[in-house]
């Protein structure tokens, strides 16, 4: 659906994040090549920026995180190989089968906890024993933060208990870190300790960094060489896009150093919505969404909901039967939390 954004407090996503002012000023004034022969100093410098910042080897840029999901998954699996997966990841929800249309390959969805883990025991119980009726385990794809289970961080210590299960058993492993620096917020982490059991790890410069579109994908010298091919394949070769590498280097500069602000006001909404009757939050958020159900006495649809937080200048999207997620980000600020909020006990009231 699309909206007049101007002038409404926007909750629907952080992906609603608009480029700042300073963005748009370096990417009229970006320096550019093509960047299929390599040929983007903006983009080699994004590159370079994004693999020191995580601690690997190289990194690339890519036009979306789906994208730098599937690279991952098609440079790490043969046709057939099997995939461990939250049953709540969006690699196995949200990217529409890609991995399996695309890349033959085989997803094994384990459940997702209330803390975003995967348990450590279902991970050992669905590796593939060798077997001519089974197929092969090849790769663990770990969600941080986990989106579905309420924006929650994992942290340093469980993602090296996963890599260590991972290594005994000749396993790689992939990090979905579309929102990794707000998981290093949460947890006061270092990313570089958060990525390192990781071969791989992909992140979102156009979600809560605010960067208008791209994703990075990181790991070994080896394997960007050959997602790097895989790109060109699936036809996300770009050429002057430092244009767009312009607005992620101050994503990266300027936005991972501030995603705190965000978390916090996504705490100031949740003690705003307690007050508010109506509403069953979930467990107080560790990052920037807030979930929340529909109490039994509300008899608004979610639709209807929608319509009438639009009409008092505040966009938000349900997320499931009865259920809503907010999300806060450099766009929103401590007046559009109070609007909100507002608007909120107005309609449930
Ligand atoms: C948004 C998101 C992605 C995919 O990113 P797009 O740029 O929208 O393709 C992957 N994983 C998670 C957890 C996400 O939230």
């Amino acid at each position: 659906m699309a909206h007049e954004t101007t002038d409404y407090v926007d909750l629907r996503s952080d992906t609603v994040t608009k480029p700042t002012p300073e963005m748009r000023e370096a990417m009229a004034e970006a320096d550019v090549g093509d960047d299929v022969y390599m040929d983007d100093p903006t983009v080699n410098k994004l590159q370079e920026k994004a693999a020191d910042m995580l601690g690997k080897e190289d990194s690339l840029f890519v036009p979306s995180g789906t994208m730098g999901n599937l690279l991952a998954l098609l440079v790490h699996c043969q046709r057939g190989d099997e995939v461990i997966v939250g049953d709540q990841s969006h690699i196995y929800i949200n990217e529409a089968g890609g991995m399996s249309a695309l890349g033959g390959i085989h997803p094994r969805p384990i459940a997702n906890q209330r803390d975003g883990t995967l348990l450590l025991d279902d991970i050992r119980a669905s590796i593939q024993t060798e077997d001519v009726h089974h197929t092969i385990t090849r790769l663990v794809c770990l969600e941080n933060t986990q989106n579905v289970c309420g924006g929650v961080p994992l942290t340093v210590e469980y993602t090296r208990e996963v890599g260590r299960i991972a290594k005994e058993n000749g396993l790689l492993l992939h990090i979905d870190g579309a929102r990794i620096f707000n998981a290093a917020a949460a947890l006061d982490a270092d990313v570089k300790e958060l990525v390192q059991p990781a071969d791989s790890v992909m992140f979102c410069l156009s979600k809560g960094l605010a960067a208008p579109v791209g994703s990075m994908l990181a790991g070994s010298k080896k394997f960007i060489a050959r997602a790097r091919h895989l790109r060109k394949m699936l036809g996300g070769g770009m050429r002057q896009a430092g244009v767009l590498a312009a607005a992620g280097l101050i994503s990266l500069e300027k936005m991972t150093g501030r995603l705190k602000q965000d978390h916090a006001r996504a705490k100031s909404l949740y003690e705003g919505l307690k007050q508010v009757g109506g509403v069953r939050l979930d467990a107080a958020p560790s990052s920037n969404m807030v979930y929340f159900d529909l109490a039994e006495h509300v008899s608004s649809s979610e639709d209807q909901i929608v319509a009438q937080m639009k009409k008092r200048g505040v966009l938000v999207d349900w997320a499931g039967p009865r259920r809503f997620r907010l999300v806060t980000h450099y766009w929103v600020d401590d007046a559009g939390v109070s609007k909100s909020v507002g608007a909120f006990a107005d309609i449930l009231k």
